[in-house]
């Protein structure tokens, strides 16, 4: 195909791209073969645009603040050849898209000369004779890059796409006629599923992070987005469930914020925590505990059986640890050593201090051997508790210090046990 400079000359052309470098960069090209041609940053924009220039053609981004190109679509009066610029990532969008009258979809990055070709065929008339073809070939694109899976109202997964078989490693003969639980994650709890069903049964939209498994036992994770297709009668005829691989992102942020060798969250983490949850519990009007607790005659204990045994015990009080926090508002870090913090709102001083001495009781029920300790035959811990009630509440240093200094008091008066900071306010 040849460019036809003279009809490019003639038209009118609105491109809508929140993207400055893309938008730019697009219009620096165009220009010089379309005199007329617009940009706008956001679909609010692009309408306003539009009705005062009459473009012959519309290229929008889907993605964009204020308005995105569906909606502006949706909101545009007159019949206007569109053309869209999608990135995969926009594949929820891209998926609505089908449903309008698209006429032309360009994947990122755009290759500029076929923009301008597909522009000069649009305003030319041949605007896809053929929009089947076209739908044919989004299907194709869809099928090659999505991880897109169809199930009907009971969840029996009724189609899917090839990438998503090649994905989870499965054969579309195993997926179609089971369900989804064939790459569950024994660690995902039934009510999540309880949850799911009850909200796409209400016909909503749900999206969700979810972990599951592959065939071959690899965990990964995935941004889920499960949507429900009506049929003429607005009953539910079926789900689509379309997912975003986001296993590296998930552990990039694991290893942000978690110890390795226990898997409890991390200082760096503590320090934003601590931050959030003075706000939260001012805001929320409740008390905040925080509970510093530091392994006794841990040196001794090393000296006695080794380090790697070492390992092993900090391991266990780890394990101790996160399972006594185990409420939404409860955090167990690693300080770093053999130090660990617990952080939790919503106990007054006598219920804290009950909860603490109830965690330091549980090491020493234990029962790790421990001969070179002076405070027990068993490993034990001591705590230092700061409690203080939402009007009292100081900044996350102090709060800290106060906690420590109790700490340092437990460890004087023979260890193994909890000492409630002075400085705690109900
Ligand atoms: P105290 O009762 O006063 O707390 O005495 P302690 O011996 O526990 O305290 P100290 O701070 O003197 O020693 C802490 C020890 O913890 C020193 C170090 O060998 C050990 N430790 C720190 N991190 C680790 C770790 O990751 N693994 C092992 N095995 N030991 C660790
Ligand atoms: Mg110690
Ligand atoms: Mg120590």
């Amino acid at each position: 195909m040849k460019i036809n400079k003279e009809l490019l000359k003639s038209i009118t052309v609105l491109y809508v791209e929140d993207e400055d470098f893309i938008k730019e960069e697009v219009l620096f090209f165009c220009k010089r073969f379309i005199p007329n041609f617009f940009t706008a940053k956001n679909g609010v924009e692009g309408i306003k645009l539009f009705n005062e220039i009459e473009a012959d053609v519309i290229i929008t981004d889907i993605q964009m603040p204020e308005m995105n190109g569906i909606e502006m679509i949706k909101n545009i009066n007159g019949d206007v050849p569109i053309i869209i610029t999608t990135a995969y990532s926009d594949i929820e969008f891209f998926l609505q898209a089908i449903e309008l009258n698209v006429n032309k979809f360009i994947i990122k990055p755009i290759d500029l000369r076929e923009l301008l070709f597909e522009i000069q065929e649009c305003v030319s008339n041949y605007r896809l004779k053929d929009r089947l073809y076209e739908k044919e070939n989004l299907l194709k694109i869809i099928d090659e890059n999505v991880l897109l899976s169809i199930t009907n109202k009971e969840g029996v997964i009724i189609e899917v796409s090839h990438s998503f078989c090649d994905f989870v490693g499965y054969t579309r003969e195993e997926l179609v006629g089971s369900t989804h639980r064939i790459l569950r994650h024994e660690d995902t709890p039934e009510s999540f599923y309880e949850n799911l069903w009850n909200e796409i049964k209400k016909g909503k939209v749900f999206k969700t992070e979810i972990r599951n498994r592959k065939k071959s036992g690899e965990v990964y994770w995935a941004n889920l987005t499960i949507t429900p297709v009506f049929n003429e009668d607005g009953e539910i005829d079926n789900y689509t469930a379309i997912r975003q691989d986001i296993t590296n992102k998930k552990n990039l942020e694991k290893l942000a914020i978690k110890d390795e060798l226990t898997n409890l969250y991390n200082r760096r983490y503590f320090n934003t925590t601590i931050e959030k949850q003075l706000r939260r519990a001012k805001r929320e009007e409740t008390y905040l505990s925080l509970a510093i607790i530091d392994i006794d005659f841990f040196k001794n204990y090393n000296d006695t059986y080794g380090h790697p045994n070492g390992d092993k015990a900090l391991l266990k009080v780890a394990t101790v640890l996160k399972n006594r926090a185990s409420r939404a508002s409860d955090y167990a870090f690693r300080m770093g050593g053999e130090e660990f913090c617990l952080l939790f709102t919503g106990s007054n001083q006598k219920e804290s201090l009950e909860y603490i001495n109830s965690v330091v009781k549980d090491i020493e029920s234990l029962e790790i051997e421990h001969k070179s300790s002076d405070c027990s035959d068993y490993l034990t811990i001591s705590a230092g508790l700061v409690v203080l009630s939402y009007d009292n509440l100081i900044d996350a240093k102090d709060f800290y210090k106060y906690a420590d200094d109790a700490l340092y008091e437990s460890k004087k008066m023979g260890k193994n046990q909890t000492i409630l900071s002075q400085k705690s306010k109900n």
